[in-house]
């Protein structure tokens, strides 16, 4: 068992390898960190004040494969040839969530999904620090689990999970793991196979028994179809936007109903975020408050104040009429289906970027009954001009964010929306969604 154990290699020195590596030492382990790039100099400083030993620029493979564990950063993949050395000796390589997990008791609430995590996990710490819970909020958000962990033990933690986390886990046990959604997207990682993508997401329910519980999306028909061939040991509650006799949350009469323990209701109107995709966050976070018997007063409160997040459907500005949404964050289709959905003015769509395999179907409906204009900010458009030509009558091309927003402004009129929601990463024209979302509110502001 690694209780036992003495030495720990750390793959990868960003924050959950840092994170790692502090709670290792904290826990007195021999720690030894090994990146294969160069290391952030405020990484490297963290390390020296701590008296960690690292290596940066490639991997010392003697000393790695004789520790007794490596903790695998989640960004690494698993054919790199140091994992797969691991995997050859027998060497056990977990990731940071596994890690953390086995240093604590506490409470983990877990939210994967391929969209809504950060959303999700945020309204989640939000119901339950304001019911005054001694609660942390880490994961794949703010700071690494094990980081958490390492400066302060909490009695609950809020984890947002990615699926690459999810991989690496063997004992990791969530006593409530929520299950948002499933759609395609990280497939280079999962041999372009799906179904691997899939059982890497369940993979957060293997753990859980009879006392667990499994929030998950009943709508979803990737996730009702592989639950035929799954055995759930843990209480399954589903969220069902349609009325459904058999889920826990559901809508009735513009109403969230959540039955847990007794009923728990609130007008649609009150939410704090807009949109189909937030009523399914905004049920996750209320069937998980019940859960812990969260007074539905402070459920109600936290959901109803809740703004939204950065470059997540977030308003900028109105110039001469004409709203600014930010939807930096949607790098996938599915995710710039719900704000399409969500915007009800007219929409003048900033989309484009590096498509990772998207099939822009499911957005045509959409784009003919709501979208005026489009314009396309990538250095490749060819896919978006295919998809919706017949959809709309203009369709521009742009390579700046700059000229994106000046071209937005003059096609849009007073009542439209100007949505950038690319559907797309960003590592053409952007270092991440964060960059991209910044330059197009700082050319916003230049209107
Ligand atoms: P993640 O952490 O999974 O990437 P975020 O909460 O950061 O999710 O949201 C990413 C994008 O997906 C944003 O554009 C957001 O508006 C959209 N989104 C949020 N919740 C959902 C959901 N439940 N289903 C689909 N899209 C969502």
């Amino acid at each position: 068992m690694i209780s036992n154990c003495q030495n720990i290699a750390i793959l990868g020195a960003q924050e959950s390898g840092l994170g790692a590596a502090l709670l290792a030492c904290k826990k007195g382990y021999n720690v030894w960190v090994s990146d294969y790039n160069a290391i952030l100099d405020h990484y490297k400083q963290e390390l020296d004040s701590n008296g960690i030993d690292y290596e940066e620029y490639g991997h010392d493979q003697a000393k790695i494969l004789s520790a007794d564990y490596i903790v695998k950063s989640p960004g690494i993949s698993p054919k790199a040839p140091i994992v797969q050395a691991a995997y050859k000796m027998g060497v056990p390589v977990i990731s940071e969530i596994e890690f953390a997990s086995r240093h604590t008791d506490a409470k983990i609430i877990a939210i994967t999904g391929s969209n809504g995590k950060t959303t999700t996990t945020s309204l989640t710490y939000n119901v339950f620090s304001k019911a005054g819970k001694n609660v942390a909020c880490a994961g794949n958000v703010g700071e690494s689990f094990a980081r958490s962990l390492a400066r302060e033990e909490a009695d609950i933690y809020v984890l947002e999970i990615s699926s690459f986390q999810l991989d690496d886990i063997q004992l990791f046990k969530p006593h409530v793991a929520v299950l948002l959604n499933i759609t395609p997207d990280h497939l280079d990682r999962y041999d372009d196979k799906f179904e691997n993508y899939i059982e890497s997401k369940f993979r957060i329910t293997m753990n859980q028994d009879s006392g667990d519980y499994f929030i998950y999306n009943m709508e979803d028909s990737t996730i009702e179809n592989a639950l035929k061939e799954k055995n759930i040991h843990a209480q399954c509650l589903g969220m069902s936007i349609a009325p459904n006799a058999d889920a826990t949350a559901s809508v009735q009469e513009k109403s969230i109903i959540v039955n847990h323990k007794n009923i728990f209701k609130m007008n649609l109107a009150e939410l704090g975020l807009s949109g189909q995709h937030n009523v399914y966050n905004s049920m996750a976070a209320s069937i998980t408050g019940k859960i812990f018997d969260i007074k539905k007063e402070v459920i109600r409160e936290s959901l109803s104040d809740f703004k939204s997040l950065e470059h997540r459907l977030e308003f900028v500005a109105k110039v001469k009429g004409v709203e600014y949404i930010n939807d930096s964050k949607a790098t996938n289709v599915n995710s710039s289906w719900y704000a399409l959905e969500t915007v009800q003015n007219p929409i003048v769509w900033i989309v484009g970027g590096i498509d990772k395999g998207n099939d822009y179907e499911i957005l045509q409906e959409l784009v003919k009954q709501k979208v005026k204009t489009i314009i396309c900010l990538g250095q490749d458009n060819m896919k978006i001009h295919e998809a919706f030509s017949k959809y709309v009558d203009l369709i521009i091309n742009t390579y700046s964010m700059e000229e994106a927003v000046s071209v937005a402004n003059h096609f849009s009129s007073k009542g439209d929306a100007v949505v950038l929601s690319p559907a797309c990463a960003s590592f053409d024209l952007f270092d991440n969604y964060e960059h991209r979302g910044r330059c197009f509110k700082a050319a916003v502001r230049e209107l």
